[in-house]
């Protein structure tokens, strides 16, 4: 487990360069067979998950809880709220969309929703999150999603049948944003894209 405690924080990275680099990094033969290779040496993967905790601690505040939901909420980490909250903010949200713990941060929530939907992207916001699995706290988010073992991060919205969703891909998401989606009718995508590691 991390010893960092949740205090919400504003991404250092804009929102544009991040799903541009989200794009770059989905996994494809070769990401994967090099996140292999790392992970075949406990060195590599110790000095690689160094690297990654330092770049996203940078970032984002990553707190490597090792399953990125950072491409659906618009690269800011949701693990920053004092409450850990993946599927959207408490009650407890200012008027002025300050947190309820620390009035003086805006809710990573809020702040969330503002830079997807300043890419065309907020109907991420409306996907369900899962439950993480808590003994991977620590582990490189990156190679996880590399190696293909986060696919299961998050369904569609909530209520909806999590089956319903299964063919929609990497692809169909590129199509919604592209299309400039705003969230409001469009189709909710299931997928995993990169550099948050999911
Ligand atoms: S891996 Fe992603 S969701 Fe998890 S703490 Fe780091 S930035 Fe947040």
């Amino acid at each position: 487990m991390t010893t960092r405690p949740p205090i919400p924080a504003h991404p250092r990275l804009g929102t544009r360069l991040a799903y541009r680099l989200q794009r770059a990094l989905r996994p494809r033969p070769g990401l994967r067979w090099l996140s292999a290779r790392i992970e075949a040496s406990g060195l590599a993967r110790l000095l690689f998950t160094g690297v990654e905790r330092q770049t996203k601690e940078n970032l984002f505040g990553c707190r490597m809880c090792g399953q990125c939901a950072l491409p659906v909420t618009g690269y800011v980490c949701p693990m920053g709220c004092p409450k850990e909250l993946r599927n959207g903010p408490c009650g407890g949200v200012g008027p002025d969309g300050g947190c309820e713990v620390y009035p003086e941060m805006r809710c990573v929530w809020v702040d969330a929703y503002e830079r997807a939907a300043g890419q065309g992207q907020a109907v991420d916001l409306r996907l369900l999150h899962l439950p993480i699995d808590h003994r991977r706290w620590g582990q490189s988010s990156w190679l996880n999603y590399w190696q293909g073992r986060d696919g299961e991060l998050w369904t569609g919205e909530a209520g909806q049948d999590r089956d319903a969703g299964q063919d929609r891909d990497a692809g169909q998401v590129s199509e919604v944003s592209e299309a400039g989606d705003t969230g409001d009718d469009a189709a909710v995508p299931r997928h995993q894209p990169a550099l948050g590691g999911s």
